[in-house]
Formats: C-alpha cells, structure tokens, sequence
C-alpha cells in the first residue's frame, strides 16, 4: 500500500527536486493545517493568491451561489454573463481612466500572452523588451519575455525579436526604440527579490515608451490587489502603463487571469484576424463572482490600507536580527534577505519543521519571502516574527 506521500511523488508532475511535502487538510485565514492538525503560518498567500484569507465566507457563498446559477456555458466573449460584466465594470472603475476593457483568461501566463500579442497586433511591430530577473509565467510567450537566459535556453527557438534592459537603469531606455511594439515590467520587481523603482524611473520608461509609440504592459499580477500598499502598484509610484495584466489574488482564490487596456485598442483583436483571441474557460463565471467578491471585501475592509503598516511592523521586528543583511519591500511584499543561499535553504527547512510557510526568490535564492493575507493582525505579525527570529537564532 503506497502512501498518499508516494502516489503524490509518483502521480502527481512536478518541476521541483525537493517539494515542501507537508499535506494539506484545510486553511483558514491565515493558516493551513495538515490532517494531523499541525498548524502553519501561510507567510506566502499561495505567492500572493489569498490576499483577503483562506476560506474567506465571502468568496465561499459567491461560489456557492454561482455554480448553482450557472457553470460554463459558451467559449468566451460570446454570452453576456453577469459576474464577468459586474466584474469587468468594478475593476476598470478603480484603474486609471483608458484602462477600461478587460480580456478575462484563466491564468498570469496567459493574461501575459494575451498582453504582448494586443501589443504587436495594435502597434504592427514585433520587438518585445522585458526586464533582466523578471518571471512573468511559463507558456512559449511569457517564457520568451523572462528576464533570465538560464531558464529559457532548454526550451529554444523561442519568440524572435525579443531582448531585456536591466531595471532601474536610465541608459538602458534608449534600447526602446520606434520598433519596440510593448516594454513589459513589474512595478516592483517580484521574484528578484523585492526590487524598487529608483525615484523618476518608472516615470522615465513611461515617457521614453510615449516618445517612441512602444506601448508599457504593467504586470501587476503579483504587486496588484492591495499587496503593495495601494490597489495597484501603478497607483502607488503614479504612473499609468496602457495595458494592465492581473491574475493570483484577482480570482479570489480561484483561477483567473486578465489584462486591461482601452476598449479601443482592445477592439484590435476583433478584426485582421476576427478572434486574435480565443479562450474556452478564460473569464468562467464561479471565477469571476469569486474574484469579485474578493476585491469588494477587499475594498469594505479598507485591506490596501493595512500592507503599509504592517510591512512596517514585520521590517522592525526582524531587521535587528544578526543573520539579516537588508529587508526590502513595498507594503506586505517583502525580502528578508540573509546574504548567503545555504543560511537561506536552513532557514526554510527551519521554517516548515517550526509551523511557517515561506518561500525564496526566482532570482534571489539569498533572501525569503513574506506575503501574508493582508487580512493578518497585528498579533499575528508579532508571533509569526517571533517564530522567524527563533529559526534565524539557529542559524
Ligand atoms: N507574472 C508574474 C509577475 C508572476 O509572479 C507570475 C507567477 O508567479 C506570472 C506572471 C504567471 O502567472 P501564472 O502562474 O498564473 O501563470
């Protein structure tokens, strides 16, 4: 008789030399527990999936409600379904003005593809610039726009004509020329590690792109949805790309991806070919009522509001930690960053023999993450770091 471990190791396709291996049984707001009723602190959100908790009651009835309603029905864009029009209409509401029509898909990777090719079909150019340590998911096309050459070389030919400029690097943005259909970006650079905008940076990619007619695709599939400090990160750092992707916390724990630009430009993909785009399940509506659910309890319970100060409360408990060397981070996404990779990996094995979840960087595998549920207290703050700094004493 195998155990669930084996079958999971032996059935179940993974990409990891070393999974986590702990079971889930259920989670709730910020913790999971494991059938034997260990409780972990979920320091991670499903990388920042759960912004508004686990087993979140809001989201739970909105799904309850709308799989007795109605499932899949048509591919995509073809019916009129109430949750993806509600949906579509709160959350251009809250975007800058010109983002105002939304491509609704089942995942970031495919919210990126979608973007890059409204970029080439609206602009008739080809090249694609991205960031150096930059992930934006793992089709052909998001993996052509990574930011990393270790991760794409297996997988080569790739998409043509693509190339990365380093982040933060002015000089680097007289690469963007009048042949660059789309610069793609995070605002704050995620998997390397929590990396910042320099003050005027974004402000100069913005205008280096309108200079040149390049349109700038915000990836705010991590940064969005309050993690940062604002809605949108864009808000934070005042700068508005002309094409948005979301996806993680946008589906309320269920998948759904999206990118958003002008109807205008987004009619681009209805003609020379009709159907630019096509998606079966992209925009399914249990994902949409629960997506929306979400950002409205988000909203009601001002959870935006709460990244800063406890970003602030996590950074003060735990920078005075001798085996910390920098903390960076943009309200509840945030670096601990302990400079060395082998201190890093025993930490993590401390951390999920002690009841924590974390996780390191794509790009940066000297420093863990912290991305709760922004629904965390301000005591669980105070005992999760504790519990940190009780794993870092043994290092
Ligand atoms: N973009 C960013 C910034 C991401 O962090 C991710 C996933 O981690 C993606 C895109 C891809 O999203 P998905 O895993 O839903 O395809």
């Amino acid at each position: 008789m195998h155990t669930l471990r084996q079958q999971f190791l032996q059935h179940v396709g993974q990409t990891s030399p070393s999974p986590m291996m702990v079971e889930v049984a259920r989670a709730e707001g910020v913790f999971f527990y494991t059938p034997e009723g260990k409780r972990y602190y979920d320091l991670i959100a499903g990388v920042t999936v759960n912004n508004i908790g686990h087993a979140n009651p809001a989201v739970i009835e909105a799904v309850q409600r709308q799989v007795a309603d109605y499932m899949h029905v048509m591919v995509y864009g073809e019916m009129i379904e109430r949750p993806q029009v509600e949906y579509a209409m709160k959350i251009t509401s809250l975007l800058p003005e010109g983002l105002d029509s939304v491509y609704f898909l089942n995942s970031g990777s495919e919210a990126v593809e979608g973007a890059l090719k409204l970029a080439k079909r609206y602009t008739g150019r080809t090249e694609l610039i991205s960031m150096q340590n930059t992930y934006h998911g793992s089709t052909h096309g998001s993996l052509s726009v990574m930011g990393s050459e270790e991760y794409k070389t297996a997988f080569r030919p790739l998409l043509p004509d693509t190339r990365t400029i380093r982040f933060n690097n002015f000089d680097d943005l007289s690469l963007i020329t009048s042949r660059t259909a789309a610069v793609i970006t995070e605002p704050v650079q995620s998997e390397a590690g929590v990396r910042i905008p320099l003050p005027g940076y974004l402000e100069a990619l913005r205008a280096r792109c309108s200079e040149v007619g390049a349109l700038l695709i915000f990836d705010e599939i991590q940064t969005g949805l309050g993690r940062t400090g604002a809605l949108f990160a864009m808000q934070k750092y005042g700068v508005t790309p002309d094409i948005v992707t979301l996806a993680k916390a946008f589906g309320g724990g269920m998948p759904l991806g999206g990118f958003i630009a002008s109807k205008e430009m987004m009619d681009s993909l209805t003609c020379n070919p009709v159907l630019g785009h096509i998606t079966t399940f992209g925009g399914h509506p249990v994902c949409c009522a629960a997506g929306l659910a979400a950002l409205n309890y988000m909203l009601e319970h001002h959870l935006s509001e709460r990244a800063e100060p406890l970003g602030a409360l996590y950074e003060t408990l735990l920078r005075d930690h001798p085996a910390v060397r920098e903390i960076r981070r943009a309200g509840l996404l945030i670096a601990v960053d302990l400079e060395n990779s082998e201190r890093m990996f025993a930490a993590m094995r401390g951390f999920v023999e002690n009841g924590i979840l974390s996780d390191w960087f794509l790009f940066c595998d000297t420093a863990f993450r912290i991305s709760p549920p922004l629904t965390i207290t301000e005591d669980q703050v105070e005992e999760s770091a504790a519990m940190i700094r009780q794993v870092l004493d043994t290092l």
